[in-house]
């Protein structure tokens, strides 16, 4: 099998079947042994977009990044990269592809110039072409100060920027995030994400990222909703979320026997079709307030508490699947 050096630099995006689209699941499936990690997925994600991969603990996305990455083969379907099938041509695909991992792969002990003049050495890149290159990807990430100071003196933000530099140094069309904002600060997550913007916008990558947080998902063009390896929902978060109609009401009760009798009386008087979950009745409806009145007259003294607001993300995910995104177990 070929080595990845032996694919020149010069020629990182050519060579890809025409009109291919960045990244595309074609029912693509997998299990480790008898249990369905990821059940038929189609989808795809365009050209210079940031697509997201929302789901649960345990509902495939780590299963699906690792597909993506080549490091991984899948046990039914196929899976794309620029044209590419990860399984078949793992090479190529992993030529157009930057992976930043969850975990670090910088070493510590090596400068930042270092770091990226090993990564770039993976992909054939030499001399010149790398020494502009690096020094390229370290303006994008705002780091060009910081090239020969060791990783250990970084904090972790800028740490993860030259994770990213490292992921951007062969040109990428494609760059796969795992959970970005894993152990970052507020200031250094938004700063992430500005570079995202930035890579999109003026280098038309386009960008996967894994994510179990919905603030996180609100970043991106467009999401994948997994939930047990199934996709639950595909749009952008306004059109999913517009998709529910109207507001989101929740009626507290004093227990979950007290909410099961409610939700099931206020089928019978309503004609609505609430959730229960856990001590909450939970439905969605267009003017909520109106509904809020009429149920509070018509069972006095069984509601704790009320509140009314606009889909959430959350939301999408409780009417796809019918449960909460986190258990009580996991609730941040
Ligand atoms: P996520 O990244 O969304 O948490 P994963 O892809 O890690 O989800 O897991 C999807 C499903 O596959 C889960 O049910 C998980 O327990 C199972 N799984 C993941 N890795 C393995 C493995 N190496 N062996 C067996 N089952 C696994």
């Amino acid at each position: 099998m070929a080595t990845l050096s032996e694919y020149p630099a010069a020629n990182i995006r050519s060579g890809s079947p025409t009109e291919a689209m960045p990244i595309e699941l074609d029912r693509l499936s997998h299990n480790y042994g008898d249990r369905l990690a990821l059940d038929n997925l189609s989808f795809a994600v365009q050209p210079a977009e940031i697509f997201g991969l929302l789901g649960p603990n345990g509902s495939g996305k780590t299963t699906l990044f690792r597909i993506l990455s080549t490091l991984m083969v899948p046990s039914g379907g196929v899976a794309r990269i620029q044209g590419f099938d990860v399984a078949r041509e793992p090479n190529r695909a992993r030529q157009q592809t930057g992976i930043v991992f969850q975990a670090r792969s910088l070493d510590l002990k090596l400068t930042v110039a270092e770091n990226l003049k090993h990564q770039g050495h993976l992909y054939g890149l030499r001399g010149e072409t790398l020494k502009t290159r690096s020094e390229e990807v370290l303006r994008r990430v705002g780091l060009s100060d910081r090239a020969k100071d060791y990783v250990e003196t970084l904090s972790g933000g800028m740490q993860r920027r030259v994770e990213l530099a490292k992921g951007l140094i062969h040109s990428p069309a494609v760059l796969l995030l795992d959970e970005p904002s894993t152990g970052l600060d507020p200031g250094a997550r938004r700063d992430m994400w500005q570079y995202l913007r930035t890579l999109r916008d003026q280098e038309g990558v386009s960008i996967l990222v894994t994510t179990h947080l919905m603030e996180e998902a609100e970043h991106c063009d467009r999401l994948a909703i997994l939930n047990r390896g199934n996709l639950v929902a595909l749009g952008s978060p306004a059109q999913l979320k517009s998709a529910i109609g109207g507001d989101v009401v929740l009626f507290e009760t004093a227990s979950a026997e007290a909410a099961r009798s409610l939700a099931e009386r206020m089928g019978v008087h309503f004609g609505v079709q609430p959730n229960v979950m856990g001590s909450t009745v939970r439905l969605e409806r267009p003017e909520g307030h109106r509904l809020v009145t009429a149920v509070v007259e018509a069972f006095p003294g069984e509601v704790d508490g009320i509140s009314v607001a606009r889909p959430s993300l959350e939301d999408v995910f409780i009417q796809r699947t019918g449960h909460r995104f986190w258990t009580d177990a996991e609730e941040k």
